[in-house]
């Protein structure tokens, strides 16, 4: 029983966890060089390494060259035995998830919480965890951490919730409430910069220095990556941009102001209009078929979009000197209408303005999963720091 209680332990004692953030780093391994790198001694590391391997974390590959000895055997850590428990949280859409740490989504579940209170919303959250952690038989000492994207503006540091008008949370401890809940690390991220961080990580801005992900359908915020690292600003709320006017003689937004993006990318906006002129409710699937079957609300509410998303791209990906920009959520579909729109518009006023600058404009790699990959990327990367690149693909 004790030695049950050790091993349940191990992966997160101070020597384990530095054995296993050196074989993350610097990929295989012998023992005499984890010796050399951790500063440990060789009998400790045979005992971590003979404990790390019964619990299947680590295993043990090709042999080396001898330099006189018995020839070396090269350690690596299993990416497939480690966990990351992944969250989204959005007034619409709450999903949470279990990754390895090769950033694949091992189960996935949307919630349908009962009320939107951090209690019962983050109750429910942990509830499902638990069960999605029993079913798929993996030991919670195995589940480094939990990644949270959250709609609204966070305190990555603290884990706060600041503010999110999404979920109607005001200064909500998530990382606190979810963890002690848990019993595991959580880390919180706004949800525009976690999707800009999975595109960095494994989507369209792997190989650029800079790069936006522009946040669409559940409202409108921008996740920025500047000189590969996210872009937090000094209150965190670099990217609230979806209530900033920029757009000339436009709709009136529910913010009480004209000429802000969120009205002509928030899908919730478009189906209530589309509701006011049929009377019919308007899903995803059924508005691209009605706008590639040549709709006229819909065609209209996609040339909207492309217009106002043109002038977005424009502005902050020069501010910025962006490489590339992806358009997140339903109007990234829109390859030809929105997307080339986006990136005719742009070299346009590159060229009109003589900037010697381009930026390559893309919808999003994930779909509707990058909030959960960019969210479980921070929890590894925070844990194998300095490591920068968290999946190992
Ligand atoms: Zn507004």
């Amino acid at each position: 029983m004790s030695r049950h209680i050790n091993s349940t332990r191990l992966v997160r004692t101070y020597n384990a966890s530095t054995v296993l953030r050196t074989l993350y780093e610097h990929g295989h391994c012998s023992r005499s060089q984890l010796t050399e790198l951790t500063g440990m001694s060789p009998a400790t590391i045979t005992r971590i390494i003979s404990e790390l391997m019964q619990q299947g974390v680590v295993l043990e590959g090709s042999h080396g060259k001898s330099t006189g000895g018995r020839r070396p055997i090269y350690l690596h850590i299993d990416h497939t035995k480690l966990y990351v428990a992944s969250v989204k949280l959005l007034r619409d859409d709450c999903i949470v998830a279990l990754l390895d740490l090769k950033g694949q989504i091992l189960a996935k579940e949307q919630l349908q919480p009962e009320s939107l209170s951090p209690e019962v919303l983050l109750g429910t959250v942990a509830t499902s965890l638990r069960t999605m952690f029993a079913s798929l038989a993996i030991k919670q000492e195995h589940i480094i951490g939990v990644g949270v994207a959250a709609s609204g503006i966070c305190h990555p540091v603290d884990g706060i919730v600041i503010r999110s008008l999404n979920l109607g949370w005001k200064d909500v401890p998530v990382s606190d409430m979810l963890g002690e809940d848990l019993g595991l690390p959580v880390m919180l991220e706004n949800d525009a910069n976690a999707c800009a961080l999975a595109e960095l990580w494994l989507g369209n801005a792997r190989e650029t220095t800079n790069s936006m992900y522009i946040k669409t359908e559940s409202g409108a915020g921008v996740g920025i990556i500047s000189n590969q690292t996210l872009l937090t600003g000094s209150r965190f709320v670099t990217g609230e941009i979806g209530h900033v006017p920029l757009i000339p003689g436009a709709k009136l937004c529910r913010c009480g102001q004209r000429g802000c993006l969120e009205p002509y990318v928030y899908f919730k906006a478009v189906q209530e209009r589309y509701h006011d002129a049929t009377g019919q409710h308007l899903t995803h699937s059924g508005f691209i078929e009605l706008a590639r079957g040549g709709n006229e609300f819909a065609r209209y509410a996609v040339q909207e979009a492309a217009s106002a998303l043109a002038l977005a791209c424009a502005h902050w990906g020069i501010i910025l000197d962006i490489e590339v920009i992806t358009i997140g959520g339903v109007w990234g579909n829109f390859k030809h209408e929105i997307v080339e729109y986006c990136q005719e518009y742009y070299d346009a006023i590159l060229e009109q303005s003589v900037i010697p600058s381009s930026v390559t404009i893309l919808g999003s790699s994930f779909d509707d999963v990058a909030d959960l990959l960019g969210a479980a990327g921070l929890v590894v990367s925070h844990w194998f720091t300095p490591a920068s690149v968290p999946f190992e693909r």
